[in-house]
């Protein structure tokens, strides 16, 4: 069986600075907000290329919590799409705010900048833009498009840690961004966790007193605040995994331009790649008509192929607003995420082509 993303294998990979870090927190005595969290918040900052990094206790929490900061939350509307993780909408409505779900464009799948100004209201406050699969959303119509409203924007970062739009890592132009280090995504840990980015040191200091309690002085709340720490064992294993994630991206790269390759010709849409970008393939997603044969049949050879997302957003049942998103809608029933993960062994990724091929040959 060849899994669709495999974190025991990135484990595996550096197991020994893995368990040596582990063993580090576990006899430092200090588990909770210590030196490993605060060294890792550094670092990770440092590598997306802004001031101040903080430290949560999941991807879906650092999207509330960035929100909260920019004091957006009842009556507010935040502009997003429906093509992404649950978690972008359910992080919006987790502050009282409602998520403005639009399309996505036809090519990258991300917000399609021409659909956000329909949607903005006397209450829209920000927009998030998700960088989905690991490719930049278009940042620079997007930011356009919030300057002329005045709006906030909040980057997803989830599937994106070291993505570059126009020789910058994404998470280094909202006025915040937000991480998760699900264990599945690119950089991940051995649970939960996640991190809100920003240069805005008030935003910072803010971000910091929400996730534990509105404290800014130990038992003192300034404000109503809730508990979303990152723990020192994942910040530790965290940093572990942050020496090696340029490395990992460039395995994923490496991957995806194998299937590129050997797929060319097929009666398959290839994942584009937007210009002046860095794509870091959190998921290699190809387009097909035949899409359910296809996952059967992968299921059928042990491909562990699976869909991203089967079902958009605005037509879940806890968020179903009642509207028409054409491309989304399209999109759904045609995606396919095949195996994707740095450790994935280059006869793995020829017995994946192998048998995309073989689905053709037997049609
Ligand atoms: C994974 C993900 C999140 C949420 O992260 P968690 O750490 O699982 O809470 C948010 N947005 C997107 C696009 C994601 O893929």
């Amino acid at each position: 069986m060849i899994l669709c993303s495999n974190p025991t294998s990135g484990y595996l990979a550096c197991k020994n600075e893995i368990d040596s870090a582990i063993k580090r927190v576990l006899e430092s005595g200090w588990y909770i907000l210590g030196g490993e969290v605060k060294t890792f918040e550094e670092e990770f900052a440092k590598y997306i290329g802004v001031d101040f990094g903080i430290g949560v206790n999941s991807g879906t929490d650092a999207i509330a919590l960035a929100l909260r900061a920019v004091e957006i939350g009842a009556g507010d509307e935040v502009i997003t799409v429906s093509h992404t993780a649950v978690a972008t909408v359910a992080a919006i409505e987790m502050t009282g705010a409602k998520a403005v779900m639009v399309d996505v464009e036809e090519d990258y799948y991300t917000l399609a900048p021409s659909k956000i100004e329909a949607a903005i209201t006397s209450r829209t406050k920000a927009i998030i833009p998700v960088h989905l699969y690991g490719q930049p959303a278009d940042l620079d119509s997007i930011f356009k498009i919030a300057k002329k409203h005045n709006l906030r924007v909040i980057e997803d970062c989830a599937q994106a840690h070291g993505a570059v739009y126009k020789n910058r890592r994404v998470g280094s132009f909202g006025d915040m961004a937000c991480f998760s280090f699900y264990p599945t995504k690119n950089l991940g840990a051995i649970g939960d966790g996640g991190m809100v980015v920003t240069n805005n040191a008030e935003l910072a200091e803010r971000t910091t007193m929400i996730r534990q309690y509105g404290w800014k002085e130990r038992y003192i709340s300034q404000f109503a605040g809730l508990n979303s720490r990152l723990d020192e064992l994942q910040a530790a294993i965290l940093r572990v995994k942050l020496a090696h994630l340029d490395n990992d991206n460039a395995k994923r790269i490496r991957i995806a331009e194998m299937y590129n390759k050997q797929f060319g010709g097929m009666d398959l849409i290839l994942p584009k790649k937007r210009g002046n970008c860095t794509h870091v393939y959190h998921l290699y997603v190809v387009r097909t008509k035949k899409r359910d044969e296809m996952l059967r049949y992968l299921k059928q050879k042990g491909i562990g192929a699976a869909i991203h997302y089967p079902l958009p957003v605005h037509l879940q049942p806890a968020y179903n607003q009642g509207q028409k998103l054409a491309v989304t809608e399209n999109l759904s029933k045609e995606i396919l995420s095949l195996p994707m993960y740095p450790e994935l062994s280059d006869s793995d990724v020829q017995i994946i082509i192998d048998a995309v091929k073989g689905f053709y040959n037997e049609l």
